[in-house]
């Protein structure tokens, strides 16, 4: 609509800092890259020259501070209630030998640094376990902040971080439990480097997309993470992931072929939108001809005259050109 292309004066900004600090937190080094002095330079620019990106700036600034705020939550959870959780006790069942090594920790600088970057998703989850009633303990091994719970959580148990949130029985033995914690920590690993490139969002991302690709047993994270480990067969079918793949490509060519009609009618469809919110002719009468209705919209007609009327306009709406054919612009 007309108020589009005009630009709006600037809404007071914020300094410049804050937008660093929001994307870092937000989206980890791609937020880095994204705030270089020139990236910064250049969209203050076009913020100030088109009222779309000034618009866009504010949503993804929204975003942002909401994603950093709730990594925030989490990180007050975890000092509040997972700062100095009890150290996990081995089953009754226990050896000697496996008992011990059950309460025994390990010195690997990698589990501090990656307890550190997951801290705010590792406390969203605790949060998550302590609102269902779970019992929280430090599976010292490898710093796995150790969740037993009701239900609440995926298959066997799912890492969020370094919080593993899983079932109140059956209480393993070190031998049983070290291969699912092998498993575990590895996630907590993908969890660490995923939320360094890319926030605190990018390894459910990824994961996600992954296995709308590659589901189950063929997710790459899970094979990264190792499939016997973490109680994962490989079936005998073949992985359906090239097929996918297939549909996926062929579905996004016909869009990127078709953009520019895909982008026109959704324009045309914003246009309806407003036309049926306003009472007086809109400003496109002058630049239409009026449409005669089919015989389909006289069907529709005596179910719904609204409807008929939505149809009607629509039709006349297509006589719209658009700006990038050349055509009658508006
Ligand atoms: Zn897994
Ligand atoms: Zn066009």
């Amino acid at each position: 609509m007309a108020s589009d292309r005009v630009a709006v004066p600037s809404r007071t900004e914020s300094p410049g800092w804050v937008e660093v600090v929001l994307r870092v937190l937000g989206t980890g080094l791609l937020g880095l890259w994204w705030s270089r002095p020139s990236a910064m330079r250049y969209r203050r620019r076009r913020r100030s020259e088109c009222a779309g990106c000034a618009h866009r700036y504010h949503r993804v600034m929204r975003v942002l501070i909401v994603l950093v705020w709730l990594q925030m939550v989490g990180i007050v959870a975890l000092l509040a209630y997972g700062a100095r959780p009890p150290t996990c006790q081995p089953p009754s069942l226990s050896s000697y030998n496996g008992a011990t090594r059950y309460v025994t920790p390990t010195h690997d600088w990698v589990i501090p640094v990656r307890q550190v970057i997951t801290a705010g998703n590792s406390g969203l989850a605790l949060a998550y376990g302590k609102a269902l009633g779970g019992q929280f303990c430090d599976y010292v091994p490898n710093g796995t902040l150790l969740g037993r719970m009701k239900d609440g959580f995926a298959r066997g148990g799912t890492t969020y971080g370094h919080t593993y949130l899983t079932s109140l029985e059956p209480q393993l033995v070190y031998s049983d439990m070290a291969p699912v914690m092998r498993h575990e920590s590895r996630h907590t690993d993908q969890w660490a480097l995923f939320t360094l490139l890319g926030g605190p969002v990018a390894f459910p991302l990824a994961y996600g997309v992954d296995d709308v690709f590659a589901p189950g047993p063929y997710n790459n994270f899970e094979r990264d993470a190792g499939l016997a480990d973490g109680g994962y067969v490989l079936p005998d079918t073949p992985s359906p992931t090239t097929t996918r793949l297939i549909v996926a490509g062929a579905l996004f060519a016909i869009f990127f072929f078709e953009r520019h009609r895909v982008r026109r009618q959704v324009r045309l469809a914003k246009l309806l939108v407003h036309r049926l919110r306003i009472a007086e002719p809109p400003w496109w009468y002058a630049h239409t001809e009026p449409v005669t209705p089919g015989p389909a919209i006289g069907v529709v007609r005596r179910v719904s005259p609204a409807v008929a009327d939505a149809m009607t306009e629509h039709r006349r709406l297509q006589q719209l050109g658009c700006p990038d054919c050349g055509a009658i612009g508006y």
